[in-house]
């Protein structure tokens, strides 16, 4: 009598696609041969566990055993013996990947795609930069050539589906008749079994490795942007394609800067004087210092550009600019010279000030005389 996959998993019936790959992952992690000292209970339960994801995970196959149970159209899925080991692999990949993956029934499957993040110094960002990254991955196995295979043996034809990887399958439904064609639930759709795997990787052809890439940021990368490395993903079991790698990129912020696509912000604060008299500012760039000119009357809000100072334009040629918007300061805390260089100003500009102690305590002093 085959167990409950709902049962086996631990959910409810209703449990969504999120809570079903989080009880598996747990149970998978749990039960899993190498976690276990290859315990045979423990090894059968993690086989258990993989066989009831694997339907359960599966819209369509969760569908039809909803309706059907046990016997339903694709109940032969579920006996993939390799089928629990490469599902692992999607709990050592956080998820197995964006793309491909594959639920495909036959041929050789590809391996996993593979996501992983950087943090790069926001220079790093603007000029580019090379990121050595290391990701726990599938590699071929050595010891059977990728093949799943003990080395002198070779595959036989299944005798489940003579060779052919699937099984027709007729069944009685309210609809009448239907015959469907699965996976082979001997071979799982290869139409061939190994009498002896590799012992290495458990006939699955590729084993779990750290392995380390060299990753090119390009000059202009922008916080938040994703890389897609072509083939440097999970290798397929037993020499199937390899997957791709996905490295998101994050930028540590700028202490100054703040970028705004190629453009790079930065509010300057100017005193009084400066903004007034103008200045020739010696300005720090990413690419070294520049002199700034103010012009005598600059206000608030006054917005100049250093053209191609900024950020390079990842499609073309060209670079952003460093956008300075001037904030004028008011200087406070003035000395008793300040005040009455400010005082002489207002006099010869004919502008009304607030006369000397002219304050709430100098106002409560008087009335206290
Ligand atoms: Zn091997
Ligand atoms: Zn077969």
């Amino acid at each position: 009598m085959e167990r409950d996959h709902y049962e086996v998993l631990g959910v409810d019936r209703d449990a969504d696609a999120a809570e079903v790959k989080s009880a598996y992952r747990r149970l998978a992690r749990q039960h899993h041969p190498d976690a276990n000292d290859g315990d045979s209970a423990a090894e059968s339960e993690f086989k258990a566990v993989a066989a009831s994801y694997k339907v359960l995970s599966d819209p369509e196959a969760r569908q039809s055993y909803d309706r059907f149970g046990h016997d339903g159209p694709s109940a032969g899925m579920a006996g993939d013996p390799f089928g629990g080991i490469n599902d692992i692999f999607e709990s050592f990949f956080g998820g197995g990947g964006v793309g491909g993956g594959g639920r495909r029934r036959s041929g050789p499957r590809p391996g996993e795609d593979l996501e992983t993040t950087i943090l790069v110094d926001f220079e790093e960002a603007v000029f580019g930069s090379e990121e050595e990254i290391t990701v726990r991955t599938a590699v071929a196995c050595t010891s059977c050539e990728a093949t799943g295979r003990t080395p002198g043996t070779s595959a036989e034809q299944c005798g489940g589906c003579r060779g052919s990887g699937q099984v027709r399958q007729v069944r009685q439904s309210v609809l009448g008749q239907m015959v469907t064609a699965a996976p082979c639930p001997t071979c799982s759709g290869r139409g061939e079994v190994f009498p002896d795997p590799c012992v290495d990787c458990r006939g699955e052809g590729r084993r779990v490795e750290e392995c380390s890439f060299t990753v090119n940021v390009r000059a202009g990368v922008d916080d938040g942007t994703t890389l897609r490395l072509t083939g440097r993903g999970a290798v397929g079991p037993r020499g199937g394609p390899t997957g791709d790698l996905y490295v998101s990129v994050r930028v540590r912020p700028h202490p100054v800067f703040e970028r705004h696509g190629t453009d790079l912000y930065h509010r300057l604060h100017l005193p009084v004087t400066q903004a007034a008299l103008g200045v020739e500012l010696d300005y720090e760039t990413l690419d070294g210092d520049v002199e700034v000119r103010i012009p005598a009357g600059t206000q608030t809000g006054e917005v100049f550009r250093l053209r191609g100072s900024g950020v390079p334009h990842l499609q073309g040629r060209g670079r952003g600019d460093i956008v300075l918007e001037v904030v004028v300061d008011t200087p406070t805390d003035l000395s008793a010279e300040e005040d009455k260089l400010f005082r002489s100003l207002a006099v010869e500009r004919g502008e009304t000030v607030r006369e000397p102690g002219d304050g709430l305590i100098s106002r409560i002093r008087s009335a206290l005389r």
